[in-house]
């Protein structure tokens, strides 16, 4: 009677771990199909939002992302919108059509070591990792800074690099870098980065004053020294303020 009764109990969980995971992967189905939606949506041609992102490697990247595996749970139904989200602690992430703008100005090669400043969800960083070498990204909140790494260890990104810091003076220990993706926004473009950054390498910051509209600007360094550098304004933006330790944001 017992070893039935077991017998039965043991089956029964079977049947509901089986119920259980294929429920899930129903979910990240239709995750998945969210996902496409929302890429084709922003390599539109017809679409009126801004330049289209027209990248294939950026499109490509995009489509492996699991975003809704970045933002916090409650946020996962609306992953594959296309508009911010929040993250806790008062910040908010980009929607997606900029981040994938401003990763397609960086012109990503798979040689590339990158560094970002604003860790966030870890989304930015995601993305890149898919696209370059190595990415190098600072947060100065460090429960955000901290989960952010270790859902990207759930990933499986073993390319990212996650510090706790002021973003500000960039990763000295690791410079120079190919290209720097500022993901606050600053008052005006910070000295230590343009050092960090190669001689022919990119830089993509959103400058201006706080809670106002910023400009998105793409910074492309010469041969001649940090102040060598040429500055294209690419397009309005709103981002979260880059804050020095001990500021309030
Ligand atoms: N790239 C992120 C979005 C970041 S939102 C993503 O894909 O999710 C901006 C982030 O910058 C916030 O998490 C904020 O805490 C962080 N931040 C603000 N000032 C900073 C600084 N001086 N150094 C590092 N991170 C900073």
């Amino acid at each position: 009677m017992i070893a039935a009764s077991r017998a039965r109990t043991g089956s029964l969980a079977l049947v509901l771990v089986a119920v259980a995971a294929l429920a899930q992967d129903r979910e990240e189905e239709r995750f998945r199909r969210q996902r496409e939606a929302l890429v084709a949506q922003l390599a539109s041609e017809r679409w009126t939002g801004g330049e289209p992102v027209r990248n294939a490697r950026v499109l490509e990247a995009l489509r492996r992302v699991p975003r809704h595996r970045l933002v916090p749970p409650e946020q996962r139904p609306h992953a594959y919108e296309d508009r911010p989200l929040p993250i806790g602690y008062g910040q908010t992430i980009s929607q997606p059509y900029v981040v994938a703008r401003m990763t397609e100005l960086l012109d990503p090669q798979p040689t590339d070591r990158v560094l970002e400043v604003g860790t966030g969800s870890g989304y930015q960083a995601a993305v890149l990792a898919e696209l370059v070498a190595e990415v190098f990204t600072i947060e100065i909140v460090e429960p955000l800074g901290r989960q952010a790494e270790q859902r990207l260890r759930e990933l499986g990104y073993a390319n990212i690099h996650v510090r706790i810091g002021d973003g500000y003076l960039g990763w000295p220990e690791q410079a120079p870098f190919d290209a720097v993706i500022v993901t606050a926004a600053p008052d005006h473009i910070p000295e230590p980065l343009l050092e960090q950054l190669k001689p022919g390498g990119r830089m993509v910051i959103p400058v201006g004053a706080r809670y106002q509209t910023q400009e998105l600007l793409l910074i492309t360094k010469g041969a001649k020294g940090p102040r060598d550098i040429r500055i294209q304004r690419v397009m309005p933006v709103i981002f979260v303020p880059l804050v020095r330790p001990g500021e309030r944001p």
